[in-house]
């Protein structure tokens, strides 16, 4: 016989979503438990690229792009709380970012696009169309091709290994508990119960939260919900430490606290494939030294593939079970930069508190997808 446990909330998936919600959920003192697979199966949040990004997003969606700015503003404040619980520094930078274009006509096009959001969610979405010699005067070491740049003040980056240990450290000190190694094949909804038989133990829980990412494929549709997400690959190249150049991140070449510039990343659909390739990583690294030719000397001592958790439309799922009253389904593709929103408005959610208005409209519903087996 396993051991059984029982929780208040259980939450499936330890990566950066499901700390996220976790660390919220504890910092009001709920009683929760976290189940976590492992770091033998996909995981985007040990491989993504650490942005906390809002320029260019909610373009389809206005209610997108304002959750997204909210989050961008939550941030500084839900890094302190996390640093004050944690003892770690999440190396979180807020002082805007650049995305640049090889050409005046893609340049303009992101313009309009930007002022496109700019008009529909108000002021709040600042950002300004730079030449290439405004680009210069931010970032010196930028190439002779790039025509300019887009700079939002809203744009940042952090460390996304050192969130995830800083949210696991709080999580833990606040009084969490967190299974590794604990895979969730079933869970079963009875008496206004959860129960899973997890591979070491079993669990009994008031609420259960989804937040397996690419898992939640497989749990949602026995919990009355759906989750039709599918994988993205990113490649992601890594280069020795160099000295301080980059003071702002771009959408695709960082610098981190230690000094090494990130560089990626590809959007490949090559289903569950985690490698990478040469000709990939050839195209990232050409690229790059476009942006800055600098970096045409540095030797590169790591690259990755990791797959992006994507609904069809590019926007997240926040929904609870009509069947199953208490089981919780979470999941985006931007779980570094929503971290603030998880572990704030959607945990206060989850303890009982009313579904933030602006993000209704992101239930499964909206893909016309059957979502019950109850
Ligand atoms: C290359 C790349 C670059 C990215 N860059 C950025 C960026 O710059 N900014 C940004 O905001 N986002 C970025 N992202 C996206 C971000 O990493 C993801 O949104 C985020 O990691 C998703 O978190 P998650 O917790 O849903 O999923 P994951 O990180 O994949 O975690 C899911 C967890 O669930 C566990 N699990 C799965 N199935 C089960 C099961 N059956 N039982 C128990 N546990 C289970 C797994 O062990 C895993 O730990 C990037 C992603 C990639 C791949």
């Amino acid at each position: 016989m396993k051991p059984q446990f029982s929780t208040d909330v259980l939450v499936v998936g330890g990566g950066v979503i499901g700390m996220s919600l976790a660390y919220g959920l504890v910092r009001h003192g709920q009683n929760v438990t976290v189940l976590d697979q492992g770091d033998d199966v996909f995981r985007a949040a040990r491989g993504n690229f650490g942005l906390v990004w809002v320029q260019g997003k909610g373009l389809q969606d206005p209610a997108y792009a304002r959750w997204t700015v909210e989050s961008a503003a939550g941030w500084q404040s839900f890094a302190s709380g996390l640093t004050a619980h944690s003892g770690v520094d999440v190396e979180l930078s807020q002082i805007g970012g650049l995305r640049m274009s090889f050409s005046n006509e893609e340049l303009s096009r992101r313009t309009l696009d930007m002022e496109r959001i700019r008009l529909t969610i108000g002021d709040t979405y600042s950002y300004e169309r730079l030449s290439a010699a405004e680009v210069r005067e931010l970032l010196p070491e930028v190439g002779p091709e790039v025509a300019g740049a887009i700079f939002s003040p809203l744009d940042g980056h952090v460390s996304p290994l050192r969130l995830l240990r800083a949210l696991v450290e709080a999580f833990i000190k606040l009084g969490g508990t967190l299974r590794t190694g604990e895979s969730v094949e079933r869970i079963d909804y009875r008496g206004g119960e959860f129960r899973t038989d997890a591979t070491s133990a079993s669990y009994l829980a008031g609420r259960v939260v989804l937040a397996a990412g690419l898992g939640n494929r497989a749990l949602a549709p026995q919990l009355g919900l759906s989750a039709p997400v599918e994988p993205v690959r990113g490649q992601v190249l890594v280069t020795e430490r160099m000295q301080p150049f980059l003071r702002y991140p771009t959408l695709h070449v960082r610098q981190t606290g230690e000094g090494v510039i990130q560089i990626g990343d590809s959007k490949e659909d090559v289903g569950f494939d985690e490698g990478t390739t040469v000709q990939e990583l050839a195209t990232i690294a050409s690229n790059a030294t476009r942006y800055f030719p600098l970096l045409a000397n540095v030797n590169v001592v790591r690259a990755w593939g990791a797959l992006r958790v994507m609904t069809p439309d590019g926007n997240p799922i926040y929904e609870e079970s009509r069947s199953c009253p208490g089981a919780y389904l979470v999941t985006c593709h931007s779980g570094i930069t929503l971290a603030a929103q998880h572990g704030g408005q959607i945990a206060d959610w989850i303890r009982g508190a009313p579904k933030p208005l602006g993000i209704n409209t992101f239930t499964a519903d909206r893909f016309h997808v059957p979502t019950s087996d109850h």
